[in-house]
């Protein structure tokens, strides 16, 4: 237990609302502000994108106890479904029972709210910051930004407030504060496969669907009611783009060249296509994350990434974990806190968001690529024979809790091996055999990583 404060969380987002619960457990006043309505009172959600939440996000939120309310609203998948030529293969993610897990984003959010308000937080809806004091942290709401606004101060605010933070964009007006934002040229639309008449999934639920082909590619994560949410990437302007896609025709001939198989298990395909929106894909890094002992960034607020290596959140609930430890290390001395905290967790989210840009490419393009999975089906023999010696890459970021910045480094000296190898001549027919290990072993020995 700490000192008791009155802390303010800006944000009640995933991020946000498990803050929340972390920070009602170590003894304080706790009030959480939200500019949207309650979720919980919305049928829709604004963005009802499913996530998959791997070993990180797994680790905040069992440590406060919710993991088992967590699970029971999602979905193991253990593996790709990979849609190729109206033919599917699988590949699983990791050693056997290693899955990731599809959840709603809405329905996860209300159940983080519910369970932080069951903590003792204070939630309140529809109360948008505009701007923050950040010496005395003290919050300007106001219904608009031109106004009145009150003031509300706080022994400590929090900015959980997502990828266009105000609490940030304060902090941005300080001298020596670095910031840069780049949208990719990569869009994401939303669309919805409907469970069968009996309630049964159209697909293998226990699987991440994906069907890449180059520049873009349509994936879909299963949901509880026999559905599965899918998301087309695609580029906003030219060949197969949202911009080459302007009507209902030219809308259901793409899809019938493209995903045939999609076809049947997407009814409604060119209403959700044309009444969904067409939503932007931003990496957002800055730093300082903190000021002084009063103010912090934390989730989308500090670093929001592109979403494909399905990190995003659980980057954001790392940071919870990361947090609490310095918590409970420095007790109520906050300054070294949020020193350490920063220090710790920027190299981090810098390497997930290189990985996630690059993962990118990878589903997009190279699971369908022979290469490609002949070099993952060599680096899954290897590990299984030496597991000691070799993790691989998603392994590392997805099943393991070392950090990023590590998982990248190594990344980056398993791929310059796997070159060597997969240069080998008639590697097709030799990949799993004693020469190829005796090569791997000895490359291994000499890597300097
Ligand atoms: C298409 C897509 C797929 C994704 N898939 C995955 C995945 O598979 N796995 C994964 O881990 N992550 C994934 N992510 C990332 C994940 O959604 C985000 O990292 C996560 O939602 C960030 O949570 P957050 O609480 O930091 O921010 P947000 O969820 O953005 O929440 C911010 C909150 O702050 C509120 N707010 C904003 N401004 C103000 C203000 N001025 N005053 C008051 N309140 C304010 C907002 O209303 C909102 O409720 C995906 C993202 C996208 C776009």
């Amino acid at each position: 237990m700490q000192k008791s404060l009155k802390i303010a969380v800006v944000g009640s987002g995933l991020v946000g609302s498990l803050l929340a619960i972390y920070l009602k457990k170590a003894g304080h006043t706790v009030h959480v502000f939200d500019r949207s309505p309650d979720i919980r009172n919305m049928v829709f959600s604004g963005r009802s994108i499913n996530l998959a939440m791997s070993d990180r996000g797994w680790k905040a939120v069992d440590a406060v106890g919710i993991g088992n309310e967590i699970r029971s609203i999602a979905i193991p998948m253990d593996k790709r479904a990979i849609h190729v030529d109206s033919k599917m293969n699988f590949q699983p993610y990791g050693k056997d029972g290693e899955s990731i897990y599809s959840i709603g984003r809405g329905t996860l959010n209300r159940k983080m709210i519910d369970l932080a308000e069951a903590a003792g937080a204070e939630f309140f809806f529809e109360q948008r910051i505009w701007d923050i004091t950040l010496s005395t942290a003290t919050l300007h709401i106001g219904e608009t930004e031109r106004g009145e606004w009150t003031d509300l101060k706080y022994d400590i605010v929090f900015g959980a407030d997502g990828a266009f933070s105000r609490i940030r964009h304060r902090m941005q007006r300080q001298s020596m504060f670095n910031y840069s934002q780049e949208f990719l040229p990569t869009g994401y639309k939303e669309l919805h496969i409907p469970a069968n008449a009996d309630g049964t999934h159209k697909l293998d639920k226990n699987s991440f669907h994906i069907w890449p082909r180059g520049n873009y590619m349509l994936i879909a994560l299963p949901n509880l009611d026999g559905s599965f949410t899918c998301t087309l990437f695609m580029p906003f302007e030219g060949e197969n783009s949202f911009e080459s896609l302007p009507d209902q025709e030219s809308v259901e001939r793409f899809f019938e060249k493209k995903f045939p198989d999609s076809i049947d298990i997407i009814p409604n395909l060119t209403a959700d296509f044309f009444r969904n929106p067409t939503s932007t894909l931003v990496t957002m890094k800055c730093y300082p994350w903190t000021f002084e002992d009063k103010v912090a960034l934390i989730g989308d607020a500090c670093h929001a990434i592109v979403p494909f290596y399905g990190q995003g959140m659980n980057v954001g609930f790392e940071d919870i974990t990361v947090l609490s430890g310095l918590m409970e290390k420095y007790g109520d001395d906050w300054t070294t806190i949020f020193e350490e905290y920063q220090e710790l967790r920027k190299p981090n989210a810098d390497a997930i968001a290189e990985l996630s840009w690059r993962n990118f490419r990878e589903m997009s393009s190279s699971v369908a690529d022979e290469k490609f999975l002949l070099q993952k089906k060599i680096e899954k023999w290897f590990s299984e024979k030496h597991p000691d010696k070799w993790l691989p890459l998603y392994s590392r970021v997805t099943f393991s809790h070392r950090p990023y910045s590590e998982a990248l480094a190594l990344g980056d000296g398993q791929n310059a091996i796997m070159q060597e190898v997969m240069s080998l001549p008639d590697i097709e027919e030799i990949w799993n055999s004693p020469e190829v290990e005796k090569l791997m072993l000895q490359l291994l020995d000499k890597s300097t990583f």
